[in-house]
């Protein structure tokens, strides 16, 4: 028997309808990319979301009809979020940092209807432009009469939406439709499509903001570092509006300095952004004696968040939350909330378990299974192939016939973890970067946490490399702090001593910059590259 309650669609315009009729007043504050800084209310921005989603119809955008963003975090691109989906279009948000050639790629086969640029990226899209047969209009989300010069036919955003009506009738429409999508990053092949559904977001959205999963509520002021072209920014575009937070938009500024002027003046308490970008803002705060205002708490995510790095906040009172998930979970998959009394532990005992990945999120399935598929037990010991399912993973990727899934349903993550008999995940590595020693796995993360934990280092990669008789053995790369010398004896010494004997570097090797990818991650196909001809000792 079926239940006889209305059949009301779940749509990302009831988020925002949500955020308009609650929290009208509640303010979106945005570093410029023009320079300055804008701040305004939800309810401007509905107003504004209104005027843009106007100026989209009249271009002959709807529903369906892919949409390029190339951009900062900014209240411009915010409003696309909300504009695009709200008319029943997709979202397509680009990251600028693939290299214009997965750029490129990724807008020709998302069949990319018009393209939305901030000004750092104009000769990116004018260099696109000419082999981009799909695309009608280009937009500089900049003011009127300050388009950057470029060989394309182009209008500012402010220009297209001045004068539009600051109402629009929000159409209903099935909630499996798409309004969003996001590629991945191609490090292993060509970037793939995502696309997401305002159910599964909406459905993500308020799982986010239940007080045991983010954990961030009405009050809380929330600097989504994590790049709106990154998953969504984690689905905070959301989540702020549902919850009625602040929200700061970083824009360009992701360097040390620009982060801690906006967290200390805006009065931010929850941020959200990659390790890597923790690192630069620590060392900014250290090196220069400043503190973190009223910071609470920091969401990280994205890859695995090191002792080092726990410990560093720490001193100045800022908890660390880790989160994990993947393009294809929109992105949410755990997060690692502290249980009741956690920070009464002495830190010893926290850092613990807050290296790992944490509990699911209500609503994610997870197993992990040995290579023929079979489930492997949860109980801390077992290392297998860790596989979700749930409403916000993905069934099949975009342009594809086939879908995703193993044949009993499930999506392979390509991430290898425990989980402990508690439901805690622990990833140990990606499937491609786990060192094969012996039949034994070595994790590379275990290894870069506690090279990290060296006061000279900055930066830490563990590559298995080829042994004559283990088949492979770890070497460690580092990249050390600005200014700092290390003994390379004395580094790997520090390391074994906290590592068990099977996963104790074979040797030390130091680069000058250990080289990122797209999303601020350490990229270990690049440094393979730069040690294909490397011995071990
Ligand atoms: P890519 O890095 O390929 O662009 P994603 O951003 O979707 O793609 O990254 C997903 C992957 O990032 C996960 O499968 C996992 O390997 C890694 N990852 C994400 N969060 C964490 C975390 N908290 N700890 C360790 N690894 C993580």
């Amino acid at each position: 028997m079926l239940g006889q309650m209305q059949q009301a669609p779940l749509l990302l315009t009831d988020i925002l309808r949500h955020a308009l009729r609650n929290s009208a007043d509640q303010e979106i504050v945005t570093r410029l990319v023009e320079g300055g800084m804008h701040r305004y209310t939800f309810a401007d921005a509905g107003k504004r979301i209104a005027q843009l989603a106007h100026a989209l119809t009249d271009m002959g955008i709807g529903m369906g009809d892919r949409v390029g963003v190339i951009g900062w975090n900014t209240h411009r691109q915010l409003e696309l979020y909300y504009a695009l989906a709200g008319i029943g279009a997709v979202c397509h948000t680009i990251n600028p940092r693939l290299g214009p050639e997965n750029a490129g790629y990724v807008m020709a086969h998302a069949g990319d209807k018009a393209v939305f640029y901030d000004a750092t990226f104009a000769p990116l899209a004018a260099g696109l432009a000419p082999h981009l047969k799909s695309v009608e209009h280009y937009v500089e989300m900049c003011p009127e009469g300050q388009v950057t010069e470029v060989p394309i036919e182009t209008q500012s955003y402010e220009a297209l939406i001045a004068g539009k009506a600051e109402e629009y009738d929000w159409p209903t429409f099935d909630e499996n439709t798409a309004c969003a999508m996001c590629y991945t990053s191609g490090t292993t092949g060509k970037p793939k499509g995502v696309l997401y559904s305002h159910r599964s977001l909406v459905l993500q959205c308020i799982v986010s903001a239940l007080p045991n999963s983010l954990g961030c509520e009405q009050g809380d002021v929330c600097l989504p570092v994590v790049p709106m072209f990154h998953v969504n920014a984690w689905g905070v575009p959301y989540t702020a509006l549902l919850l009625g937070m602040k929200l700061v938009m970083p824009g360009p500024g992701l360097d040390g300095p620009s982060l801690h002027e906006l967290i200390v003046k805006e009065e931010v308490t929850y941020a959200l952004g990659v390790p890597t970008v923790w690192q630069g803002l620590l060392a900014h705060v250290e090196g220069n004696n400043l503190d973190f205002g009223k910071l609470k708490y920091s969401l990280i995510g994205g890859s695995a968040l090191s002792e080092q790095l726990i410990r560093g906040y720490d001193k100045y009172g800022v908890k660390c939350r880790q989160g994990w998930g993947m393009t294809e979970m929109s992105p949410l998959g755990t997060i690692n909330v502290e249980p009741e009394g956690f920070y009464d532990l002495p830190i010893e005992e926290r850092v613990k378990r807050q290296i790992k990945q944490g509990p699911a999120v209500p609503f994610v399935d997870m197993r992990i299974v040995d290579k023929e598929g079979t489930k492997l037990a949860h109980d801390g010991e077992a290392e297998g192939h860790l596989q979700v399912r749930g409403p916000w993973i993905i069934d099949t990727y975009y342009g594809f016939e086939e879908n995703a899934l193993t044949k009993d349903g499930w999506f392979d993550t390509g991430d290898v973890a425990v989980i402990h008999p508690d439901g805690v995940m622990q990833i140990t590595d990606r499937a491609k970067d786990v060192i094969k020693s012996g039949g034994e796995w070595i994790s590379s993360i275990d290894i870069e946490n506690a090279a990290l934990n060296h006061p000279a280092v900055m930066q830490a990669a563990a590559l298995g490399m080829h042994h004559p008789k283990w088949d492979e053995r770890p070497l460690l790369v580092i990249q050390l702090k600005p200014g700092q010398e290390a003994d390379f004896k004395e580094v790997q010494e520090f390391v074994n001593k906290q590592l068990p004997k099977i996963s104790a570097v074979d040797d030390v090797q130091v680069v000058d910059e250990i080289p990122l990818g797209a999303t601020g991650k350490v990229l270990k196909t690049k440094l393979r590259e730069h040690f294909k001809d490397y011995t071990l000792p």
